[in-house]
């Protein structure tokens, strides 16, 4: 018989979560604020609790899925967590994450927390490579794998509570980084005769061959070798950065999306200079990621 689950929060994806649980067998009691948004979990088999002390009471393995971590922290105070196993799917920082198994721990509870790399409609569906972040308690995280890998594949990356968070938010950071360009380039093309269906497979295409860079910086930042095996030197990005900026201007297009990066690429190229006279051959993505680690 598979052990029951306790779910507190039934937003969008804590609803979506509780589907996948029931509909693989598993006893699933919820707790949400608004009580309306548990009715349609009812009649499909939730056990409805009445407050957040009676869905802790009621399993073991007790799932979190509120807003933010100022939430988990009202909706849990005062309740008796002793003996629990928490796991906090609310997205916070690895700060949050940190504190938070303190707090657990402090109560008597395992605690693991978690980021939830997928959209609420990707949860239970195996095909969509949603995935969780999971970090905190191993023993936890052990006892309680294949719950926790009904919604969406599980990925335990430490001990360290706060590293879920830590990987969860740097996934997202480069996403929105992507999005920003994706955005740019459709905004060049929105006054000309271009169709963005005709402009979207060649960018997807090309943010996939780009995608390469991910290896090469995390081999420089590795072997701390920022001088030898460059692709594009920064003088060389540096001098092509009006091109980029002027075509924007021609196309009538704001360059909030852009400047910050151009203007990045340059503050570390006149820091470079200023540091030794001769010739750039360092790679530019690489020496950003120190930039932006020193500013
Ligand atoms: P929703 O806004 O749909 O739901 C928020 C939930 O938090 C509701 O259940 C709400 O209760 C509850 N809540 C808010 N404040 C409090 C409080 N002070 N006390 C008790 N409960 C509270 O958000 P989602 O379900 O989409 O997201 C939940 C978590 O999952 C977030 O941390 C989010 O970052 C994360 N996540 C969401 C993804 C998504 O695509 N949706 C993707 C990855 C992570 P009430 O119904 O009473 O308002």
């Amino acid at each position: 018989p598979k052990r029951p689950v306790a779910l507190l929060g039934l937003g969008d994806m804590g609803t979506a979560l509780a589907r996948t649980w029931l509909a693989a067998g598993y006893p699933l009691t919820v707790w949400n604020r608004t009580p309306a948004k548990a009715a349609a979990l009812a009649c499909e088999g939730a056990v409805v609790a009445a407050s957040p002390a009676d869905a802790v009471a009621a399993a073991d393995l007790v799932v979190l899925c509120l807003l933010d971590d100022a939430s988990v922290g009202q909706t849990l105070e005062g309740v008796d967590v002793s003996g629990k196993d928490l796991v906090d799917l609310t997205t916070g920082t690895p700060g949050e994450g940190r504190e938070r198994a303190a707090w657990a721990a402090a109560r008597g509870a395992r605690f693991t927390d978690g980021g939830i790399m997928g959209t609420p409609v990707m949860m239970g569906v195996p095909a969509s490579g949603a995935y969780v972040f999971y970090s905190g308690s191993r023993a936890l995280f052990d006892a309680h794998r294949a719950a926790l890998e009904v919604p969406a594949g599980a990925r335990f990356v430490g001990e360290d509570p706060g590293h879920a968070a830590l990987y969860d938010v740097a996934l997202l950071s480069a996403m929105y980084g992507m999005f920003a360009g994706i955005s740019h380039a459709f905004a060049l093309i929105e006054a000309e005769d271009i169709a963005p269906k005709d402009l979207a497979p060649l960018l997807s295409e090309w943010l996939g061959a780009m995608g390469f860079f991910v290896d090469n910086v995390a081999e420089r930042l590795t072997s701390r070798d920022f001088t030898t095996g460059v692709v594009s030197n920064l003088a060389m990005q540096v001098a092509a950065a009006p091109t980029l900026l002027r075509t924007a201007a021609e196309q009538g297009v704001g360059t909030e999306l852009l400047a910050p990066y151009l203007d990045l690429m340059r503050r570390r190229l006149d820091a470079d200079r200023q540091a030794r006279s001769g010739e750039d051959t360092t790679g530019a993505i690489t020496l950003l990621t120190r930039q932006v680690v020193s500013s």
